[in-house]
This record gives C-alpha cells, structure tokens and sequence, in this order.
C-alpha cells in the first residue's frame, strides 16, 4: 500500500538528538532551540520566531497576545482545522465563520467583509495547502476595523504571498512541524511575533506568564508571574530533530514540488474535460507542494473515488469538516458557509511526502485518470 503520508527522515535527527542528551540540558530554550529560531528567521526575513510544542500551542499563544476578552468576535474560515477556532474559543471569543471561495479553501474577503466590525478583534486566515489567502484584502478589512491578523501559517512553510514569506504578513503566524507537515519535529510548532512592540510580552505568554526570559537576560533581577501565559517551550530534543529537518528544507522541498507538479501534468486534462477541477495558485501566491487536492463533482463519486484507490493500494483522504457544521458549534448563529461545505463532501488529497517519488505518483495519477475513464 501507497500511505497517504510517511515522514521523512534526513537522517541527521538521532545525532542530533543524541548531541542534546549528552549535553543534558533538556528543557526548552537551549543550544538547537535557538538554532532553530535563527533558521526560522533567516527563512522569514523579519521578526521573531519562537519553537512550540504545537501549531495548536502557537494559536493559542496568538490568542492570548491578541488579549481576546469573552464576547470579543474573531473571523476564522469555516473550512479549516479545529485548532484555528478553538484556540481563540478558549478565550471566550465568539467565533464568526467565513466562507471559502467557490473553488478554492482559502477564506473570501467578501464572505470577511460581510461579518466584520468594530465588534471584531481578530481574522484569522488559513493559508490552505500552503497557498495564500489574498492578504492584502484582508489587511485592508482588518485596517477599518481595526482588527488584528493571527495568520495560520500551519501549512505554510516555504510558501510566499507577493514576496513574502507566510506567517509573517499578519500581527502574529503559527507554523506547524506535526509529522504531516512538510517540515516535521513530530509535534511542534512556532510563533512568530511580526511586531516588535508584542515580542517581550510573547516571551512572557510563552513562559508561564513570567519574566524568565527577561531575568536570563539580566534585564530584571528576580523574575515572577507577571501576566497570563501557559508552557509552550519544546524540549531540546524536540529542537534537535527539528534542526536537522530545517537544515534538508530544499532537499525536502525540490522532492515534494517533483511530485507535485508530476500529478498536475497528469491530472491537468482531465481537469479540462471538467471530470474533476484541480486548484489554481493565484499571481500573488507561491506552491510549497504541501498538498495535492483535487475536487471530484460530488459526494458520492468522491466515495467511489477513494474505494478505487484503495483497491490499487492508494490511500487518498479527504479533508476538513466545515466547522461551521461541526456537532460543537452547528446549533449557534451565523451564516451557513456553502462554499466549505462543498469541500467537505468533495475534496481529495492524494499521497504527497518527501519519499513518494515521481515514479509512484505518475501510477496514482493514471489511477485517478482511470477511474473517470471507466
Ligand atoms: C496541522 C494544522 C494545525 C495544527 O497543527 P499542530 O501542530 O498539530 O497543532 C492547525 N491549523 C492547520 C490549518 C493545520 O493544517
């Protein structure tokens, strides 16, 4: 069988790992912690970075940083992971969903414009499979409003809007290394703090609410809770798998787009004869071939899709829930979001990771060639 994902190893991770033990210090924040960051930065171009036990932790910090009180109202995509709505319902916020656009994930600025206000603290884009949502729209909404953008740059390593680089076109972004991303450390994530005014108090949030970080530095004399905060520092181990990861990006990256761009050679026609409809990358957004979707016309041909792949050793899967249907929050008010809702019934991500090979997707692709050719 064909996995839908299997995650690459560069082989430098258990060195790596082994370096951290025999330097006992294990905790956050020590010599691959802080390689890691700097790589990070380096990637971004500006800001901060900080490592995280999660993209979920990420947001969650992002949150907390946006100083989200109950009943304060934050935009997130309908089509996207719990994590994005969640982190921000912690806080109490009321969550307003938006919308997709008709043909691809990312959330409309028209379905934005509709359910922002003064009312409205945060929007919270999704930059589906690694595609940009339109940010200078959003930018433009959450300026009158004078909302703040938390961008979730889960998917987003590697990828770019106009030049620069996602996570850090919005206040804050939240990366994910989770084993099915394109660059992995297991579990973990980052945060990264775009304004310099917000990046002391990033620390404290990241720090139990203390101000540790500043004591290391010698900028206070005792440190002590100062704020609210939560732990959100990843092991040093954690760091030292994730090193090696950032170290093979390119590698990892020229495999993954190879694949890619060999299933959208294949698939591309019949995309033209409208059997199915692959997504376009906007001008203004790069692909960093951390997905492979197509949409299959409907649920049930979807159904069958996946059944045919299998029977050839394939696993597909299909995607998100619409959130804005999901048993926790289907009964609460807003406006139905149509356009996720197609996604939900219709999308297909094919096997896409660093070993796949151009061979093994070029008999994937066939396979869904042959399947609509039955
Ligand atoms: C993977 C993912 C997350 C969660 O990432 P974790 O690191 O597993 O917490 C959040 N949002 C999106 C869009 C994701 O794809």
């Amino acid at each position: 069988m064909t996995p839908f994902n299997k995650p690459y190893l560069t082989g430098r991770e258990a060195p790596n790992i082994a370096e951290a033990l025999a330097a006992r210090k294990l905790s956050g924040d020590g010599p691959f912690t802080k390689r890691c960051q700097a790589m990070l930065e380096g990637l971004l171009g500006s800001g901060r970075t900080f490592l995280t036990t999660s993209c979920t932790d990420a947001l969650e910090a992002a949150a907390l940083l946006c100083e989200i009180e109950p009943g304060d109202e934050v935009i997130v995509p309908s089509y996207t992971f719990v994590s994005t709505a969640n982190a921000f319902a912690l806080r109490g916020a009321i969550i307003r969903f938006a919308d997709s656009y008709a043909n691809h994930p990312n959330m409309d600025p028209a379905s934005v414009a509709a359910l922002i206000g003064p009312q409205t603290k945060a929007i919270v884009p999704v930059h589906y499979a690694g595609v940009a949502c339109d940010m200078d729209a959003l930018a433009e909404l959450a300026e009158h409003n004078s909302a703040q953008i938390v961008e979730d740059a889960a998917q987003g390593i590697a990828s770019s809007y106009k030049g620069r680089p996602l996570g850090t076109l919005g206040d804050y972004g939240a990366f994910s290394f989770h084993e099915t991303k394109n660059i992995i450390a297991g579990e973990g994530g980052a945060l990264h703090v775009n304004r310099a005014d917000r990046v002391r108090q990033a620390e404290i949030v990241r720090e139990k609410g203390t101000d540790r970080s500043a004591f290391f530095r010698g900028e206070v004399d005792k440190y002590g809770w100062v704020s609210l905060g939560s732990s959100y520092l990843p092991s040093e181990m954690i760091a030292a798998f994730l090193l090696a990861q950032l170290e093979d990006i390119d590698a990892i990256q020229a495999r993954r787009l190879a694949a890619w761009y060999r299933y959208a050679a294949i698939l591309e026609p019949l995309a033209q004869e409208g059997a199915i409809e692959l997504p376009t990358i906007p001008a203004y957004a790069t692909n960093n071939a951390h997905m492979f979707f197509l949409l299959c016309p409907d649920l049930e041909t979807r159904t069958a899709l996946l059944e045919h792949l299998k029977a050839d050793g394939i696993y597909a899967a299909f995607h998100y829930q619409a959130l804005r249907s999901s048993p926790f929050f289907a009964d609460q008010a807003g406006p139905d979001t149509p356009h996720a809702d197609r996604f939900s019934h219709t999308l297909v991500r094919l096997p896409l990771f660093a070993e796949l090979g151009e061979d093994e997707a070029e008999r994937i692709a066939h396979s869904v060639v042959h399947f609509f050719k039955r």
